[in-house]
């Protein structure tokens, strides 16, 4: 879907939806005929181990192979896929000649083929590919089938690489890294434990925050904001307290894409800018990192966008002015974190004594955090760190 709209101001945007989702439970079981409709005759697979243990990676290929296509799986990465992991990978695709990437599995796996992706089609390194619209020539279709509902690498066309030298994640995205089609299997988020659909539900919910407030946000990418925070907001704390029906489940998966496409054309902002050098300097996971942090960037953007955070609130039944919007949605989501046992502060991720000028260094310097809707500096992200002790 395209959707273009150019009258006079303020409603002079662009808009793009370049991901075809198949949903519904036992999708998965397309994913061949779907490679077929592509054109493709041979598939790279990109799992990560737990996901080809836990037999998700062979029903995509028995659907593969039953449609005739030639397959071969790459599964040597790991969380947060580096600059060599992707290197190894497109190594195998270099040996294996694919016409079509699958990246089925959580967000490293479709991360990890994105990756693959630019190196095979574009040569040169991960760094080269670092910020938008950087990949210098075609390539390759590519399929994702997440198992987990959080990151929106479906549907949209970042790849977050952590760079080998520096330790720092690299957000490598263009148009054409995109999915070509996001095949959303309820029962493939099944099996993921309690802890990791906590931790991804939470960075789907600030991505839809984020995404709402960014100062690239549109009346579009607004809408899909908007719809995945109502579906985020009322069934994830069913999901992360363990009551979680499939139902509540297929809506959080669904909400989780609909962020997708609305980081793909807003970006996102200072929690996720905050967040990245904790999980390269402290090793905290990416989901943990944005939940301890978000509540905080909230609070400090309310003078910015009260308004925005108080409709917000009135999605999930909360009445609050723009005045104290800001600590009211701060204070939910930190509720949220309890419910779902996620850490709320530095000390509880086990960082007692953090480098708060080295880490505000590396927060200014993600390029994420420009689309805050109050600028940072680092002054500014020094003291959100400070709150977040
Ligand atoms: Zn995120």
């Amino acid at each position: 879907m395209n959707v273009r709209v150019s009258s006079s101001d303020p409603l002079t945007f662009s808009f793009t939806a370049a991901t075809r989702i198949v949903v519904g439970p036992g999708a998965i079981r397309r994913l061949g005929e779907i490679a077929r409709d592509l054109g493709a005759t041979r598939a790279l697979v990109t799992s990560d181990r737990g996901i080809v243990e836990c037999g998700h990676t062979a029903a995509g290929i028995e659907s593969l192979c039953d449609a005739g296509l030639a397959t071969e799986v790459f599964s040597a990465f790991t969380e947060n896929p580096s600059s060599s992991e992707v290197e190894a990978g497109t190594a195998v695709a270099q040996a294996f000649r694919p016409d079509l990437l699958v990246g089925l599995g959580g967000g490293s796996s479709m991360d990890c083929a994105k990756g693959i992706n630019f190196l095979h089609s574009c040569g040169g390194r991960m760094r080269d590919y670092r910020g938008r619209g950087t990949a210098t020539g075609p390539m390759l279709p590519s399929i994702a089938v997440p198992t987990t509902a959080g990151t929106g690498s479906e549907t949209q066309s970042f790849a977050l690489i952590t760079d080998d030298e520096t330790g720092m994640k690299m957000a490598c995205g263009d148009p054409r890294a995109a999915f070509r089609v996001a095949i959303l299997d309820v029962n493939l988020t099944l099996t993921q434990p309690l802890s990791l659909a906590a931790l991804t539900g939470i960075d789907a919910l600030a991505h839809a925050v984020e995404s709402h407030v960014s100062t690239a946000a549109t009346p579009a990418s607004r809408t899909f904001s908007r719809e995945a925070w109502r579906l985020l907001a009322a069934n994830l704390p069913h999901v992360v307290s363990g009551g979680g029906s499939i139902d509540t489940r297929s809506a959080v998966q669904f909400g989780a894409a609909l962020a997708g496409f609305a980081i793909e054309n807003a970006m996102l902002g200072a929690a996720h800018a905050l967040a990245n050098p904790l999980s390269a300097a402290h090793h905290v996971v990416h989901g943990q990192a944005v939940g301890v942090m978000l509540p905080h960037v909230v609070r400090f953007n309310a003078a910015a966008c009260g308004s925005a955070y108080a409709n917000l609130l009135a999605d999930v039944g909360i009445a609050a002015t723009a005045g104290e919007a800001g600590s009211t949605l701060a204070d939910w989501l930190t509720g949220l974190l309890a419910t779902a046992r996620l850490k709320t502060s530095l000390h509880g991720c086990g960082i007692d004594a953090p480098d708060i000028s080295a880490l505000a260094a590396a927060a200014a310097s993600q390029w994420t955090g420009g689309f805050n809707p109050r600028p940072v500096a680092a002054a500014d992200l020094a003291a959100l760190y400070e709150a977040a002790r």
